[in-house]
């Protein structure tokens, strides 16, 4: 990577401001799901092994400037007090500044020894933080000495504390978690082990254009299920019922298919489908095989058995495999099993690269009980996207250079 790592800054004794991705679900001031907090663990252990003066900081939901109680990172200090390893954990080393900035926060920040943490409260709190404010930028910089980024799910925006920072401390560096995204994503987009096969769902094709476009003289093979799949098969003028098509892609669709074969491109498109009246549970379900219409007044909700053989298919010969988006409509049961089964089909690929971005994807992986065969789950759906795209982000961008 041509970015400073956190291992190559001074920890010893200096102030390191880190933002994290503590963006966790609450109930009631209960965390209730801590994965984001365990994820970056390793990052925040290294850095008070290494005699660190650690400042955490993160949002929490979208308060849209204002304080608000309900979306304190109060509770996430208890967890984190709770999850660090027990010797870095003791009496009082992770403290709370009730603000992210201000008098109060540069006292407790200025007091903190070596191996203790503090976390300010959501950065979210105040506007100046997703206008990525220059005078607030450099309040938060004023807590420390070091700068270091391990919130890739926010790489992709230009915040205060993903970018502003950066101008106003000494040096600026990726963390474990950041820099074991940039290495899963960057290969695969670089020197992917071939063949490389890439699998998009979801509903929109509009999302996920700058993807295809990006990987497509890379891949060997795409293919493609959700919703988006029905606007590529309309295109091909095929009868999609009340499927979801986007009527302004349709010519878009023609021309990426004419480009897929233009460059021998294995472009896989469902060819059987689970249909009903409209994505609800206890709806009449049917299936619609290869070579079949889509009756007029039912929808696709999800891929068909064949379709599934010939994914898995594909999938059981790939050597990098990039997944984002469900199959269909898994949320609803009748609709799910296109995409648990390409969740399998993806995880019992051992001998391949699996790399899984997307909300949706990741719970599907949990849910089949597969998530640990998987060799890089994404912490950013967003950011994973925009890297796929070939685009900049500009939390990395702004990192200190290497050399
Ligand atoms: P996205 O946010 O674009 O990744 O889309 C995720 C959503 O797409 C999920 O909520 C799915 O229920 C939905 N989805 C997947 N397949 C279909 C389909 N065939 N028809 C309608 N919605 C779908």
């Amino acid at each position: 990577m041509s970015k400073l790592s956190i291992r190559d800054l001074p920890l010893n004794g200096n102030r390191i401001f880190m933002r994290v991705d503590f963006n966790v679900p609450l109930d009631d001031g209960r965390v209730m799901d801590d994965t984001r907090i365990r994820e970056t663990l390793p990052t925040i252990e290294y850095a008070l092994r290494h005699g660190a003066r650690l400042i955490l900081a993160s949002h929490l939901g979208r308060p849209k400037g204002n304080p608000n109680p309900k979306m304190s990172l109060k509770p996430v200090a208890e967890r984190l007090r709770m999850l660090l390893d027990k010797e870095l954990a003791r009496g009082e080393n992770v403290g709370f500044s009730p603000d992210c900035v201000g008098p109060e926060a540069e006292e407790v920040a200025g007091q903190l020894e070596k191996g203790q943490t503090l976390l300010l409260e959501n950065l979210r709190f105040h506007a100046e933080e997703e206008a990525n404010d220059e005078k607030f930028a450099r309040q938060l910089a004023n807590l420390a000495d070091y700068y270091v980024n391990d919130a890739f799910g926010t790489a992709h925006r230009a915040h205060a504390s993903t970018v502003g920072i950066t101008k106003f401390v000494q040096k600026s560096a990726a963390g474990l978690l950041l820099e074991k995204e940039l290495k899963y994503l960057g290969k695969a987009l670089e020197h992917p082990e071939q063949p490389f096969v890439a699998i998009l769902g979801g509903a929109k094709v509009s999302d996920k254009i700058g993807v295809i476009r990006n990987l497509m003289n890379k891949l060997n093979s795409l293919i493609i299920g959700g919703g988006m799949a029905y606007t590529f098969l309309k295109a091909q003028g095929q009868e999609v019922g009340k499927s979801l098509v986007e009527a302004d892609k349709l010519d878009l669709a023609a021309q990426l298919l004419a480009e897929a074969k233009k460059q021998n491109l294995r472009f896989h498109l469902p060819v059987d489908h689970v249909v009903a009246i409209k994505p609800e549970p206890n709806t009449v379900i049917q299936q619609v095989g290869e070579g079949q219409p889509i009756p007029a007044d039912r929808m696709a909700l999800d891929i068909g058995p064949k379709t599934i053989e010939l994914f898995t298919e594909e999938i059981s010969r790939a050597r990098t495999i990039v997944w984002n988006g469900p199959m269909g409509v898994f949320e609803v049961p009748g609709f799910s099993k296109g995409t648990f089964q390409v969740a399998r089909a993806v995880a019992e690929n051992a001998a391949a690269t699996s790399i899984v971005g997307g909300g949706d994807s990741v719970a599907a992986l949990h849910a089949a009980g597969v998530a640990d065969k998987i060799t890089h789950i994404s912490t950013g759906g967003g950011a994973s996207l925009e890297f796929l795209e070939g685009k900049k982000l500009p939390g990395v961008e702004a990192l200190t250079d290497k050399r």
